[in-house]
């Protein structure tokens, strides 16, 4: 398999470069560039790569697959705590994946909330969450539909071992920067319309949203947690 990976150099050098411009696009819309946290996306990444971007004083990564977190966590410098699970996760996995991260940002229907809720009870512990909106209304996507979200928030706030903490997106590809952008700006209204509402259990504290292409965009419109993986470590051979 040909990866066009960075070397640990490179990895230094995008950090700095990325760190950069997240301050300059949090600058320029009148924002604290301390508000904004980097999250390194370690997917298809070996870990001493991975370990290359803690060193460079990275303090929150991201998984996307069960398997390859319970392969690659002994291996890495850091522990649960500096860890977010932000794939698709099957109902199934739940359970080996709770005590290994710290937030999972990818809850994307009721059905998933309620296995982790069962599980994280029967281990007597509490697990932040933040809820996926399918922000571009794609029948591709995983995410809530807005449509869904009041009623689903209505039932979380009853959920004795789940905290919803936020929102993430994955707006759709393909698209320029302004509608981008448009999705972005719709996010972070749905984000402080639900503030408002004030809600039992849900406390909106997390804007999980930009990724190597549109992270500047996102900071732009109020994210406070961008997720960067080709960035840091340089092409993935396949898409994931
Ligand atoms: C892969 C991935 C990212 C990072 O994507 P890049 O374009 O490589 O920065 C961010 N979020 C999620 C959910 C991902 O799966």
């Amino acid at each position: 398999m040909m990866e066009n990976r960075s070397t640990p150099e490179e990895v230094r050098q995008n950090l700095r470069e990325i760190r950069d411009r997240i301050a300059e696009a949090a600058r320029s819309s009148g924002r604290d560039p301390g508000e904004v946290r980097l999250m390194a996306v370690t997917k298809t990444v070996p870990p001493e790569l991975v370990n290359a971007a803690w060193e460079e004083g990275v303090r929150l990564f991201g998984e996307n697959r069960a398997q390859e977190l319970l392969e690659k966590a002994d291996r890495y410098a850091f522990g649960p705590e500096e860890i977010h699970f932000i794939g698709t996760l099957q109902t199934n996995k739940v359970r080996q994946i709770l005590g290994k991260v710290s937030c999972i940002q990818s809850v994307n229907s009721l059905r998933l909330a309620e296995e982790i809720q069962r599980r994280a009870v029967a281990l007597g512990i509490t697990v932040d969450v933040l809820l996926e909106l399918n922000i571009g209304g794609e029948e591709s996507k995983t995410g809530m539909a807005y449509s869904q979200l009041e009623k689903i928030l209505e039932e979380l706030a009853s959920f004795s071992a789940l905290q919803v903490k936020g929102l993430m997106c994955i707006p759709p590809f393909g698209k320029n920067s302004l509608e981008t952008e448009g999705y972005f700006e719709r996010m972070h209204k749905i984000f402080v319309d639900i503030r408002d509402k004030k809600i039992d259990n849900i406390s909106m504290e997390t804007l999980s949203m930009g990724m190597t292409g549109d992270y500047e965009l996102a900071v732009r419109q109020g994210s406070n947690i961008v997720r960067i993986g080709t960035g840091i470590f340089g092409k993935r051979n396949y898409p994931a």
